[in-house]
């Protein structure tokens, strides 16, 4: 945990979050600024800064497992849905907690900007 990492205070709870699933090792919330119908948020419960810093595949397991049950719940996965992890400056990473943005709902473009 970080004292200041905006995505350890909403598992914290500390900071408000429109929650979406939960268990012992991940977070799911909604994205507070979707650029999609659906666009959730999948984060591990301890803190890693990015992909980049990821140790432990078994949390990235974790974190994948819980993003293909928020697009079921959701109802976009026979559609299709989309699972970004931007990493590091380059990619646009703005919160240095690593997550999985889960976009679905609408046509997703490829390849991305
Ligand atoms: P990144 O750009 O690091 O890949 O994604 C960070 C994401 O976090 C962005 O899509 C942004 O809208 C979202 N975000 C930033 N601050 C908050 C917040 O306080 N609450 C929620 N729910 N999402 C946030
Ligand atoms: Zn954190």
């Amino acid at each position: 945990m970080s004292d200041s990492c905006l995505f350890c205070r909403i598992v914290r709870g500390e900071i408000p979050a429109a929650l979406v699933r939960q268990d012992d090792h991940c977070v799911a919330f909604r994205d507070i600024n979707p650029q999609a119908p659906v666009h959730l948020l999948v984060i591990p419960r301890v803190h890693i800064a990015s992909l980049d810093a990821l140790g432990d595949a078994g949390i990235g397991g974790q974190v994948l497992a819980m993003c293909a049950e928020v697009a079921r719940h959701e109802g976009i996965a026979t559609d299709g849905y989309r699972v970004v992890f931007n990493t590091n400056a380059a990619a646009g990473q703005t919160v240095f907690h690593l997550h999985a943005h889960v976009l679905g709902g609408r046509s997703l473009d490829w390849p991305p900007g």
